[in-house]
């Protein structure tokens, strides 16, 4: 059990084929028309994003170390120099990374690496303070660290939990390290979003924020340890339509996480590289096809230990270096600045 992607679907198995001739006719900007939110004008070009979320993750680098769900700021040394390596070669590609921090890392002795991102350009963004999951309703769907130390959120609704978690990561960041925010993320992908939840929506308008990334759409994905077959990377294809960025009915801008993770690979699938690789370039090269956007979320605590030479990272610059402008790196904010 994880709640560090508690609603992560990607377990979800289908067995659906899909033709390529059918989803590439479904253009990103047509797939929202039903939805009930604005959908975004057309793109002049495809933005692709770099994301890694700065946290520890349970089963890396041993599938035995669950202990950080409850120390996910506890970054270890791999983590945080697979960060910094990984924002210098992007931003040598003429692109930035777009990081989410969560607030519990600026407790750390020695944050100047984070401060260092930053001044080189990094945007880095909020993850709330304890890795706390938005959608909970009762205080111990909250976080592992307030199930085994609940006198820490005593008296206090999940509503300000959740709030004050954000709060205080938003000052660390600003007091620590001289930081001021750049977008949230939730922990956790969430299927619909934050669909049917104006209160939480509401919550983050409220904190300053413009846009969130929380949506991570159900895809297909093999039995563990098995390659994928040709209809689970068909599937992860076809659902970069429902990946595209849109505004919410109170305003908030939504730019989902667009399959498939880092953790859907290596975690859910228990994918080799090679089979992560291939669906990284599929996907990347669907949204350049379609002017989409295409956000691309890892976690140098998982990726650094399957991915040690950066190949996903590089992968991705190189093909938007050889799209012949067709594409371009950006960051959420850019991304969040071509909605409508
Ligand atoms: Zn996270």
């Amino acid at each position: 059990m994880s709640i560090s992607r508690p609603s992560l679907p990607s377990q979800v198995t289908f067995n659906r084929a899909l033709s390529r001739r059918g989803f590439l006719a479904s253009s990103a900007v047509a797939a929202l028309c039903c939805t009930g939110a604005r959908p975004i004008k057309e793109r002049s070009t495809a933005q692709i994003a770099i994301t890694l979320d700065l946290e520890m993750s349970a089963n890396f680098p041993a599938w035995e170390d669950t202990h950080w769900n409850f120390e996910k700021g506890n970054l270890n040394d791999a983590t945080k120099a697979y960060s910094v390596e990984a924002g210098r070669r992007v931003k040598q590609a003429g692109g930035y990374i777009h990081y989410f921090c969560v607030g519990r890392v600026l407790e750390q002795p020695d944050v100047s690496w984070l401060t260092e991102l930053a001044k080189d350009g990094h945007p880095i963004g909020n993850h709330t303070y304890d890795h706390v999951n938005v959608l909970a309703t009762q205080t111990q769907d909250l976080q592992f660290r307030f199930q085994r130390a609940p006198w820490l959120i005593e008296g206090m609704t999940t509503e300000q939990v959740i709030r004050e978690n954000v709060r205080l990561t938003t000052m660390g960041l600003k007091h620590r390290a001289g930081i001021d925010n750049r977008g949230f993320r939730t922990p956790g992908g969430f299927s619909d979003g934050l669909t049917g939840r104006e209160d939480i929506q509401q919550l983050l308008l409220d904190a300053g924020f413009r846009w969130v990334s929380s949506k991570y759409p159900p895809h297909a994905n093999s039995e563990a340890m098995k390659e994928p077959s040709a209809d689970v990377y068909a599937d992860i294809v076809a659902k970069q339509k429902d990946a595209q960025p849109f505004i919410y009915p109170t305003g908030l801008i939504e730019i989902p996480m667009n399959p498939i993770s880092d953790i859907g690979a290596f975690r859910t699938g228990r994918w080799e590289l090679e089979w992560f690789l291939e669906a990284i370039e599929r996907c990347v090269n669907w949204a350049i096809e379609n002017k989409a956007v295409f956000d691309f979320l890892a976690h140098p605590s998982c990726l650094g230990y399957r991915d040690p030479d950066f190949r996903a990272v590089e992968l991705i610059c190189s093909l938007v270096k050889n799209s012949q402008g067709k594409a371009q790196l950006a960051t959420l904010d850019e991304i969040a600045d071509t909605v409508v």
